[in-house]
């Protein structure tokens, strides 16, 4: 992951989105605002990336502290992180929840939800109607 790089990752998911949806979501997820402090790392606008995830703050929350090995605790619309983090390295988790809980994988629609099926959580897109399996 050394040329790793938000925009582009993000960018070209967004490439193979056909014309109609991706002007219909018009989606942009916005750059990570990161403040590293003492021995702390915030992120700022934890809460303007949930509204645009439009996913459950509390999942995204735990998903950061597992993948990013820390404990957190939660400021208004902020996260306060354990230890130093580098800001690339919390948008890498960012991009990798969006894979894993936003994207479509057969039209990489961000126009997905979640839904029940027996004891199985699926995601399911609303732009082209398919379902994957998600672990949440
Ligand atoms: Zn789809």
């Amino acid at each position: 992951m050394s040329d790793f790089d938000y925009e582009s990752l993000l960018d070209r998911a967004r490439d193979k989105i056909p014309d109609d949806i991706s002007n219909r979501s018009r989606w942009k997820l916005p750059e990570p605002d990161v403040l590293i402090e003492g021995s702390q790392t915030i992120l700022r606008n934890f809460s303007e990336l949930i509204s645009m995830m439009d996913r459950d703050a509390d999942h995204v929350y735990q998903f950061l502290q597992n993948e990013l090995g820390t404990s957190a605790s939660r400021e208004k619309g902020r996260i306060l992180l354990k230890g130093r983090i580098p800001p690339r390295r919390i948008k890498e988790k960012i991009v990798s929840y969006v894979k894993m809980y936003i994207l479509c994988q057969q039209c990489n629609a961000p126009d997905t939800s979640f839904i029940k099926e027996d004891r199985t959580t699926l995601l399911k897109c609303q732009a082209c109607g398919a379902t994957r399996p998600v672990k949440l």
